[in-house]
């Protein structure tokens, strides 16, 4: 085991400014929970495009509903028009996600990634509140233009862009202190306290499980705490469901876990539903205070991801299935995970519905085991500030004998790097 050179897992390469994540090899196809690659390779995808693949590769109803629509000369590019596929999908997103759960949003169409609707939330947030700053957490993780920059809690991803960034103020996530409460507790004193010098900032954002800083699990009744804590001060809460939106936790907000309405929600990653660039920034009525042209972009509604996202509604969230089979899911991985946290030492798990992470104290391991994974024929991922975390995503739709697969290679793998 000693002998693996994790580092040429993440080779540059020398002529191109680009990188591969862990996996050297050329991947070409794709299809359901597997990708193959160019020598015949077959990988099981517990990755999915960072959880942009909920629906799995080229989900066959999404890709026949992508086929018909350019068949038909659908309009790909339709920059500030209404379109049949605009208005199709805003009605099902309506009547299917918004309606039945009582949220009364406002929607808009930030641009293309997860991180232009941070961007849009953190502005409007200002511009509502008139006021600068903005509170985010240890280890957040938000994305990489300077505002979603600024909110983000990793010093690495930070020090590209260098200082200052636009005005931030970490405050500790759940349990950052390894399970001792009282940090909720010094938050709201800080921020009450006129000798803090806290200035009283726009917003609060926050992810309900942080995925890239280590699948941090955030306790509903902590959620619940930090919605009060920001209504009673007039802060806007921000919640950043990029990662764990379309039902990555179950529900297919994250939040709802904690039965809290948020007054401003970001959505990326799976909502277009076949990997095609997609966001929604959503908003309390009251709050759209936007002018005419204050948040532009040329790709802003991407129309072929509008037809996809509808069909991904109506197949997966017209009822509750989608949701309770999740957390099913969820629970195989945990309690496979458990079983490894018990047979070896420095092994510990956490995560919530279909976002799974498996700790390792010295963080090299999780590397290697993601190594050797791969060498058996898995795509899994590190994440954590010390990428001490295997974090596991797979594809919602994957199959029982698919995850029972995945595990089974994760297993040996720990077993081996452990032992
Ligand atoms: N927010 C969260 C919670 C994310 O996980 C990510 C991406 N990993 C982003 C924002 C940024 O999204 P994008 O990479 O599409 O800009």
């Amino acid at each position: 085991i000693d002998d693996i050179d994790v580092s040429v897992f993440n080779h540059l390469e020398s002529d191109v400014r680009s990188y591969c994540r862990s996996w050297p090899t050329v991947f070409g196809s794709a299809q359901g929970s597997w990708v193959r690659a160019e020598d015949g390779r077959e990988f099981l995808d517990f990755f999915a495009g960072a959880g942009a693949l909920n629906y799995g590769h080229n989900n066959p109803l999404l890709k026949q509903a992508l086929i018909d629509y350019i068949a038909q000369d659908g309009i790909t590019h339709g920059l500030d028009m209404s379109t049949v596929a605009k208005r199709d999908f805003l009605e099902t997103f309506e009547d299917l996600i918004l309606r039945p759960r009582g949220l009364d949003y406002k929607v808009q169409f930030p641009g293309p990634t997860g991180a232009n609707s941070v961007e849009a939330a953190l502005k409007l947030a200002r511009k509502v509140t008139g006021r600068e700053s903005i509170i985010n957490f240890t280890n957040a993780f938000h994305g990489m233009t300077l505002g979603a920059l600024s909110v983000t809690g990793n010093s690495m991803k930070r020090a590209g862009a260098g200082i200052p960034l636009v005005h931030a103020t970490p405050m500790p996530f759940d349990n950052y202190f390894d399970g001792v409460t009282e940090d909720f507790h010094w938050f709201s004193r800080v921020l009450d306290d006129s000798g803090s010098g806290l200035n009283r900032p726009a917003a609060v954002i926050v992810e309900t499980v942080q995925g890239e800083g280590g699948v941090n699990v955030a306790r509903p009744e902590w959620l619940r705490a930090l919605a009060d804590l920001c209504a009673e001060r007039d802060i806007l809460l921000i919640v950043d469901d990029v990662q764990m939106g379309c039902g990555r936790t179950g529900p297919f907000f994250s939040f709802e876990v904690a039965g809290i309405t948020p007054d401003i929600v970001t959505l990326s990653k799976s909502i277009g539903g076949y990997g095609l660039p997609m966001a929604l920034t959503l908003f309390k009525r009251e709050l759209d205070v936007w002018g005419p042209g204050e948040h532009n972009g040329t790709f802003r509604g991407n129309n072929p991801a509008f037809v996809t996202a509808r069909v991904a509604l109506e197949q997966y969230w017209s009822d509750n299935a989608m949701h309770q089979a999740t957390l099913a899911k969820g629970e195989r991985i945990r309690e496979s995970f458990s079983n490894m946290a018990d047979s070896f030492a420095g092994v510990s798990t956490r995560g919530r519905g279909l976002v799974q992470g498996l700790v390792f104290d010295q963080p090299d391991r999780a590397a290697k085991v993601c190594a050797m994974a791969f060498e058996s024929g898995l795509l899994a991922e590190t994440s954590g500030p010390s990428d001490e975390v295997v974090k596991l995503l797979p594809p919602l739709t994957i199959t029982d004998a698919e995850l029972a697969h995945g595990l089974s290679i994760l297993a040996e793998a720990t077993a081996k790097v452990c032992s």
